[in-house]
């Protein structure tokens, strides 16, 4: 895709989605850092049933951190490979409260160093609790990015500093919830809705469908 066409590719994104959102519901960083590191393989759907009863008893490390790993697999047992995610989360709780001060560091390596934690989970938190421009490559950044030409790429990782050069700076802190929502809704894994498609004209793209 050339730079011109990634300019209007982001620039029909904004136009219909001023300002994009994440689904999972959190109303602060501990929140979102625990939402993301139990959505890992799950629907942000799914992750938000469990987690408005949760967070109602835990919105603090520290108190989820009381909760215990049995406490919290209580709320968390709908969600795919709970157990593990329970024993992450509980751990991750512990080192906030013990070196971080019960708070969320904005700070990749210490994010990264938190049980559960990867490089996406700390891309997610540090773009959506801290407004940094960081790209969080999943499924579907990586599908749209390779199929438009966007910024293709073999790896995640690949696709990630391929995006950091490529988004032009301006559209740099929505660029990955543009790109996921539309992977989402529009440019869809199995077929995509070519038809309905507001940024076709800079996609390339070579077997674009009729769909709508
Ligand atoms: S034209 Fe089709 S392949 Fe290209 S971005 Fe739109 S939905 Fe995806």
């Amino acid at each position: 895709m050339s730079p011109k066409k990634v300019e209007r590719f982001f620039a029909t994104l904004q136009a219909a989605n001023p300002h994009p959102e994440t689904e999972l519901v959190y109303s602060n960083p501990f929140e979102l850092l625990a939402a993301v590191l139990l959505s890992a393989q799950a629907t942000d759907v799914g992750v938000n049933k469990a987690t408005g009863p949760l967070f109602k008893v835990a919105s603090t490390p520290a108190q989820m951190l009381a909760l215990g790993e049995e406490g919290l697999i209580g709320y968390i047992k709908t969600i795919g490979l709970y157990k593990t995610k329970a024993k992450h989360l509980i751990e991750t709780c512990r080192i906030l409260v013990e070196r971080h001060g019960g708070q969320v560091p904005r700070d990749r390596e210490a994010l990264e160093a938190l049980p559960g934690v990867g490089r996406k989970t700390a891309n997610v938190v540090l773009n959506v609790a801290f407004g940094e421009p960081t790209m969080a490559v999943d499924t579907h950044i990586f599908r749209v990015s390779n199929r438009t030409g966007l910024a293709p790429g073999k790896t995640p990782l690949a696709v990630e500093l391929s995006l950091l050069k490529r988004v032009p700076p301006a559209y740099r802190v929505h660029a990955h919830h543009w790109v996921i929502l539309h992977g989402r809704y529009v440019c869809q894994a199995r077929k995509p809705r070519c038809g309905a498609c507001q940024v076709a004209d800079c996609c390339d793209y070579p077997d674009k469908t009729t769909a709508i």
